[in-house]
């Protein structure tokens, strides 16, 4: 059995003063979590003070981006080795928002993924389409595509050691969250791609939802076959909640 993961990717958001509130919350309900492994992805400059919060906890770290290079003259980047000096266990590659408001193409997404792999990092690789792509029928091509760089860069085995993320941009941040069928359907789809390379990497790999999943509708969507957990990003930032999508993964 695939153990769900639910991580909750905080994006630009809270202070200094709003993550001990936040983790300390999430580390008070988290007995009620008896499944799920909880990760939280911070802005970068918090991780070092998430990390000393969740010391001795069972709740993993992973930051929301990371460079496709080791060091040097890389301006305002992070470098995947200091994440795992501070404590990361996953990076997010390929986040919708990375694609769609900084031109992050598959190519850069694969680099960063292999790069992450390399340093010892579990990568959450977010594939999913834009909405104009849903309504044109290129759901699966789109998908494929952003599977493939990753694929042809890295083989099929490297997904076997890092988390998948379908996350359709149109359900992010929005409130619209894909119906459990339509999740199914692309996770399954995925799944499936990944089966006719490599069958022990399609069974093994955890394939998380990820667009607007919440208290109300996680079980529902957590209840499908291949839908393993979820990325999480409003609902991340509230600890009930967070802790209530962590509960409705609980087997
Ligand atoms: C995300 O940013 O990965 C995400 C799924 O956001 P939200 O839950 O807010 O839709």
């Amino acid at each position: 059995m695939r153990q769900p993961l639910v991580a909750g990717n905080w994006k630009m958001n809270g202070s200094l003063d709003s993550v001990t509130p936040l983790v300390e919350g999430i580390k008070a309900g988290l007995d009620s979590v008896t499944t799920a492994e909880m990760a939280v992805c911070p802005p970068y400059v918090y991780i070092p003070t998430v990390a000393a919060l969740l010391a001795g906890t069972s709740i993993a770290l992973g930051a929301q981006d990371v460079n496709d290079q080791e060091s040097g003259a890389y301006t305002g980047e992070i470098a995947p080795n200091m994440l795992t000096d501070v404590g990361c266990k996953y990076a997010i590659v390929g986040h919708s928002e990375r694609r769609s408001i900084y031109g992050e193409s598959d190519a850069f997404t694969a680099s960063k993924f292999a790069a992450a792999r390399k340093a010892g990092l579990v990568p959450i690789l977010c594939v999913g389409e834009l909405l104009e792509e849903r309504e044109q029928g290129i759901t699966e091509q789109v998908v494929a595509r952003q599977l493939g760089a990753v694929i042809e860069l890295e083989g099929v085995a490297a997904l076997g050691d890092a988390v998948i993320a379908y996350e359709p941009v149109w359900a992010i941040g929005t409130g619209k969250t894909a119906t459990p069928d339509q999740a199914q359907e692309v996770h399954a789809f995925i799944r499936g791609k990944l089966a006719e390379l490599d069958a022990d990497v399609a069974a093994k790999v955890q394939i998380l939802y990820g667009g607007s999943m919440n208290a109300g509708n996680a079980a529902e969507l957590l209840s499908m076959a291949d839908i393993d957990g979820g990325l999480i990003g409003g609902a991340s930032l509230k600890p009930e909640d967070f802790l209530a999508i962590g509960i409705a993964a609980n087997r």
